[in-house]
């Protein structure tokens, strides 16, 4: 059983962004030595409940791609939905992937072939995205839910409500990076 101290720790994200993916700076990852990326699906890169993605999305999905190796890894079981998802955006994908275990993103990184400092796990929930990627050891960024606009989505009880929690355990909730 970890320590509260060490689950605490594994709850804080590397990076709090403010906005959604396509406010992630994909050169100032690069500095850090970051050259992949996994990418939570729902919420993240597609609206809730939508099969839509935005244009900002695509965009900055295809400008990322050029330089780093990016993989999708998604809870959902929907495959329609996931690989929908995958092949507009032209990316390799797992689904069911039981965030917060590991054994899915360890055969990521492992299809990807890089280590887990060289990859950054990016999503919009802190117990299966943020606490995945901490656990394995990646750098990891909280990004805000999408709409399907491509703006942070304004409805999104859950996030705001665990931003209140990493407040509430005394962590850091100002945005960074
Ligand atoms: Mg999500």
């Amino acid at each position: 059983m970890p320590s509260l101290h060490k689950v605490t720790r594994w709850l804080q994200p590397s990076c709090i962004v403010a906005g959604p993916i396509t406010a992630v700076d994909p050169q100032a990852l690069w500095r850090r030595g970051i050259r992949g990326l996994v990418l939570d699906v729902d919420r993240t890169l597609a609206p809730r409940r939508q099969l839509v993605l935005p244009e900002t999305v695509r965009s900055w999905v295809a400008r990322v791609r050029r330089q780093f190796k990016v993989y999708l890894l998604s809870n959902n079981l929907s495959r329609r939905r996931i690989a929908w998802v995958a092949k507009e955006l032209d990316l390799p994908y797992c689904l069911a992937a039981r965030k917060p275990s590991r054994s899915s993103l360890r055969q990521v990184l492992k299809t990807i072939n890089l280590p887990p400092a060289q990859v950054a796990m990016v999503g919009d929930r802190l117990f299966t995205d943020v606490l995945a990627g901490n656990r394995m050891g990646m750098m990891s960024l909280l990004v805000q839910p999408i709409d399907p606009d491509g703006r942070p989505s304004r409805q999104d009880r859950l996030y705001r409500l665990e931003l209140r929690l990493l407040k509430a355990l005394g962590l850091p909730t100002t945005a960074d990076g």
